[in-house]
């Protein structure tokens, strides 16, 4: 059995130039701008078959394709797409792809309402805390897609369509029906954003690709409870390899000890301090969102964005009344820099 330690991630660049990276045999997967994609040999792949296991970003069809192509010849296509869980950035270029393959979609029952067009997901919440994207997070689209009458449902009996080395295991809580996928020969596990080998909350990590195991992305996740009963099971699988929706694989014990820890201290490390789903999950059932609860502030995230909007103003003003700063002191690129280097460090908890 062939394992790869840390740092023996193997990029490769195909002869098509876009970069991908082996995950275990006959898994390999993509880092589109900030998300992952995954493609899985079937049955070793002895006859050639495989399957995508998400769709990253809108627009990012192409570079699937050149992917897939490398690894499998000229014009290959998959015996189907299964969708991890809905969010905009695993199934950006599902509609693109789908002009060019003609292949069955399959997600979990509960993910379908926000894959034809029926549900727009619980709003995110850029109150979380933890950087950037999570501040960002409420730009980012909720509104269900369509994909149409491809969209299956994904049996719930563990059995993976078109893999079947491989177990379907449910873990809600990012999203009502999210899915990871395991293959017990190797302990290879895809696990989607269930957790995550990144901080996807901060920009900051998510352009250096920091590898640390972090629980699901805070901004998107709707139900704790059922977040931490998720990755408790994924624990139980006892992985040896973990490929994420977010941050690069990670292997052997520095898998096994970074999950424990998660999971044995997923109140501090994953839970965020203040959200609206902290304290109440969101509900949904097989026709989508049922309930959200009520947005919550976050005191610390107001009082550190006041700061920056008031030593701004007072930056601006100098300017516009054509002052000289002192010493360059009072400069909006100075001001700027000094400022957002303790806010980062406010908005990035250890
Ligand atoms: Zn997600
Ligand atoms: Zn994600």
């Amino acid at each position: 059995m062939e394992i790869l330690k840390n740092n023996e991630r193997s990029q490769i660049k195909s002869r098509t130039g876009v970069e991908y990276y082996k995950v275990s045999p006959g898994v390999w997967g993509m880092k589109i701008v900030f998300v992952n994609i995954y493609i899985v040999a079937s049955d070793t792949g002895q006859d050639g078959s495989w399957v995508l296991i998400d769709a990253g970003l809108k627009g990012s069809a192409d570079r699937i394709i050149k992917m897939a192509e490398d690894i499998f010849g000229k014009g290959a296509r998959p015996s189907s797409i299964i969708l991890t869980h809905g969010h905009f950035d695993h199934v950006g270029a599902v509609k693109e792809l789908l002009k060019v393959w003609t292949v069955p979609v399959y997600a979990h029952y509960l993910e379908l309402p926000y894959l034809k067009g029926i549900s727009s997901y619980p709003p995110p919440d850029p109150m979380v805390g933890g950087g950037l994207m999570s501040l960002l997070s409420f730009t980012f689209p909720k509104k269900a897609s369509d994909l149409g009458v491809r969209v299956r449902r994904i049996a719930a009996n563990g059995i993976v369509p078109d893999l079947p080395d491989w177990q379907l295991i449910h873990t809600p809580g990012h999203s009502p029906g999210q899915i990871a996928l395991f293959r017990e020969s190797d302990r290879t596990l895809i696990s989607a954003d269930a957790f995550v080998t990144t901080k996807q909350e901060s920009v900051f990590s998510v352009m250096t690709q920091k590898h640390v195991l972090s629980g699901p992305p805070k901004y998107f996740t709707i139900d704790w409870d059922a977040a931490k009963s998720s990755v408790q099971k994924l624990l139980a699988l006892n992985p040896l390899v973990a490929a994420s929706g977010h941050g690069y694989p990670m292997y052997g014990e520095e898998l096994s000890l970074s999950l424990n820890y998660l999971v044995n201290n997923f109140e501090k490390e994953a839970v965020p301090k203040y959200g609206r789903y902290v304290k109440e999950p969101a509900r949904a059932n097989k026709n989508g969102v049922q309930y959200v609860p009520k947005r919550v502030n976050n005191p610390e995230l107001i009082a550190a964005t006041a700061i920056i909007a008031a030593l701004t103003a007072i930056a601006i003003i100098y300017r516009l009344n054509g002052r000289k700063p002192i010493k360059n002191q009072l400069s909006v690129s100075y001001l700027a820099k000094k400022i957002l280097n303790p806010v980062k460090a406010i908005l990035q908890p250890s």
